[in-house]
């Protein structure tokens, strides 16, 4: 944990996302946390790195819910977080770059990472968010032995291509096989690790705000004095500002 407390920490990361683009939220938190490194290589290892902040700041098990697709029923399930980070790492067959051969077409490309993500994160021309993706990952693309653009890749190609990087990196999308607790169905329940973190993160930093807003009218304690209050100690004087009003 760094050097602050937990709470100092938490507000710190909901402040450095809360400003970002959906598509950029999973880099910032990771970018955010103090022991982050050098950039996820793979969207597997990605998603392991958030998982571990998960267990960081909230602990091992992860709380999930579903709704069945036939009933509307909810699946309540858990994950827990270090066989899921193990999942997502399952360590790559061959080394980059990687070759892809269909429909007449050759493309070699590697693994999209933390890195391109980012860059595709920032806005440049008319391409959209995947676009700018494949132009970071794809290497070269040769159609009969003729080099072509990546633009010119027909859409068969491309669905090719992103089949066979979500092969090589399972741990890219998360999801979990569910059987409803209603009726028959059985359904896979995907998981934007990404998003669900960054929801629990705000929810978290908005309760502390609301809390040191309670604090700070009751006692006219400073923010900072707040957050010096240990846990038990703040949720005490809470309970007593409630109690009182
Ligand atoms: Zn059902």
């Amino acid at each position: 944990m760094p050097a602050r407390n937990d709470t100092e920490a938490l507000l710190a990361l909901w402040e450095a996302v809360l400003k970002q683009p959906a598509e950029a939220r999973a880099e910032a938190l990771l970018r955010a946390w103090p022991d982050s490194g050098e950039p996820a290589p793979t969207l597997g290892e990605r998603n392991a790195r958030l998982i571990e902040l998960h267990a960081c700041l909230f602990g091992r098990e992860i709380e999930l819910l579903s709704h069945c697709p036939a009933c509307q029923a909810v699946a309540q399930f858990s994950a827990d977080c270090q066989a899921l980070s193990a999942r997502m790492r399952p360590g790559l067959a061959t080394a980059p770059p990687h070759r892809l051969q269909a429909h007449g077409h050759t493309v070699e490309f590697r693994l999209p990472g933390s890195a391109d993500i980012a860059q595709a994160c920032a806005p440049q021309g008319e391409h959209n968010f995947m676009q700018r993706l494949l132009g970071c990952c794809v290497l070269a693309c040769t159609h009969e032995g003729q080099s072509i653009a990546l633009a010119r890749l027909p859409e068969s190609v491309l669905d090719a291509l992103s089949q066979e990087m979500e092969a090589l990196d399972p741990g890219a999308s998360v999801s979990f096989a569910l059987d409803c607790p209603q009726c028959a169905a059985r359904w896979q329940a995907p998981l934007d690790v990404g998003e669900m973190l960054w929801r629990k993160v705000r929810a978290a930093a908005e309760r502390v705000l609301l809390d040191i807003d309670a604090l700070a009218r009751a006692y006219g304690w400073t923010e900072r004095e707040v957050l010096r209050l240990s846990p038990l100690r703040r949720a005490a004087y809470l309970q007593m500002v409630t109690a009182g009003g």
